[in-house]
């Protein structure tokens, strides 16, 4: 059997989507490992917590990022 690295999803601090990445692909911004679940964006034209988060690109959100 093949080992797999899980990678802990991280969340953006600034734009709280999520990402394996230490920084942020969208903003640039610092993630964080202590974060509250998420929302999936599929429509951010049309979604209403798209447009109270401010976000403005479909994909994953956290909704609390520490
Ligand atoms: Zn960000």
């Amino acid at each position: 059997m093949s080992r797999t690295v899980v990678k802990i999803p991280k969340a953006c601090k600034k734009c709280f989507h999520i990402t394996d990445e230490d920084v942020c692909p969208l903003c640039g911004g610092q993630t964080s490992k202590e974060w509250q679940g998420y929302v999936v964006i599929v429509d951010h034209t049309r979604s209403e917590i798209a447009r109270k988060m401010g976000l403005n690109a479909n994909g994953k959100y956290a909704l609390r990022v520490r």
